[in-house]
């Protein structure tokens, strides 16, 4: 870290302080703390993630121009938009305020939420990429997540970071996510040294299936071993949360949990009607293309078994076809 780059983690420190600050002590904020009251989180996670209200006024260049912040620097922060002119004027507006923070714990960045979802306006705004900010290289929430959950735990993989706060409310601290996009090489890096567990714990919605599926596939080349805690069809973590209670949440990420394999196997049946043969016929090869995969002869035969019973196969054609798979694969 540069000069620059010290000055620039300084401004989004002070910014977010600003912008927290006006969350939970002034009248602006309170349609916005109001708002994250009603979606279950307490004053103490609110002081715990920093989260804050960006208003309507053009507040933090003021702020910062107060503090003799040298334009350039302003420029840098990405936290204002310039027109031709070159003139600034504040990015986030109107937003609920998630501080983006890196593996030591500096805040780098911001995320905003719009308070009620309006078809025009993109619900989450983020600080676009700056000297210190790369979306790519940020894991939420790690530099708690990590040591919340010590040397041989799990750290769970959540699709938002409302998902992260919310189990974090619940008592589940080991939670992060990333910003939104799937998942780079850098991120699953930072992961590893983390942890050597990771559950996949995305929305029970088809997009958040879609995207388990990608998260698996990027994440078996990784030494880390995989998990899927399975939401119920349609919600999310934190929407499951707000139905259940934190004592039901932390059951079901104790008990919702299957294998990677068991995930595919189930993925592959959606979407396809099996009470026809040529799909049953499609669903099977799909499937044992999954099995294949498995390095273990008798991780193998755990799901072979399952096929059998669940489609009255004769077990030896299947286990014939697999091996033809295996030796492609290993
Ligand atoms: P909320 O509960 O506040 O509605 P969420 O976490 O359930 O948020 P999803 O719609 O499930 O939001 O999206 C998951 C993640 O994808 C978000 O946390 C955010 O990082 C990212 N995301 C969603 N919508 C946008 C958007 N319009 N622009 C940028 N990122 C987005
Ligand atoms: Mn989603
Ligand atoms: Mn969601
Ligand atoms: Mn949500």
């Amino acid at each position: 870290q540069d000069d620059t780059d010290r000055a620039l983690i300084n401004i989004h420190d002070e910014v977010a302080r600003l912008y927290h600050h006006i969350l939970v002590n002034t009248k602006m904020g309170e349609p916005a703390l109001r708002y994250l009251h009603q979606r279950g989180l307490t004053d103490d996670v609110i002081n715990e993630f920093q989260l804050g209200f960006a208003p309507q006024a053009n507040l933090v260049q003021s702020f910062l121009k107060e503090k003799q912040t040298p334009n350039d620097l302003l420029v840098k922060s990405g936290l204002f938009n310039e027109n031709d002119r070159g003139e600034l004027t504040d990015r986030f507006f109107n937003r609920v305020m998630y501080p983006i923070r890196n593996q030591s714990g500096q805040t780098i960045a911001f995320s905003g939420r719009v308070l009620d979802k309006t078809a025009s306006q993109a619900k989450y705004l983020n600080s676009p990429e700056t000297k210190i900010f790369s979306k790519r290289d940020v894991v939420f929430n790690l530099d708690k997540a990590r040591i919340a959950a010590g040397v041989t735990k799990d750290l769970i993989l959540f699709e938002g970071f409302m998902d992260v706060i919310a189990a974090f409310q619940a008592g589940v601290k080991n939670g992060i996510a990333s910003m939104g996009t799937s998942f780079t090489s850098q991120q699953i890096r930072q992961i590893e040294r983390a942890t050597k567990h990771l559950l996949i714990c995305y929305d029970g919605d088809e997009p958040g299936q879609k995207a388990i599926n990608r998260a698996v596939d990027t994440l078996s080349d990784s030494r880390l071993k995989l998990g899927v805690i399975q939401m119920p069809s349609g919600v999310d973590p934190d929407e499951y949360r707000r139905q259940n209670g934190d004592e039901q949440f932390q059951k079901m990420i104790q008990t919702a949990r299957e294998t990677p394999i068991t995930f595919k196997l189930r993925f592959l049946k959606l979407h396809r009607n099996l009470n026809r043969e040529d799909e049953r016929v499609a669903y099977l090869n799909d499937a044992l293309n999954v099995i294949a995969t498995i390095e273990s002869p008798v991780g193998r035969d755990v799901y072979v078994n399952q096929l059998v019973d669940q489609f009255d196969v004769d077990k030896q054609s299947l286990l014939t076809q697999l091996n033809d798979l295996a030796n492609k694969y290993q």
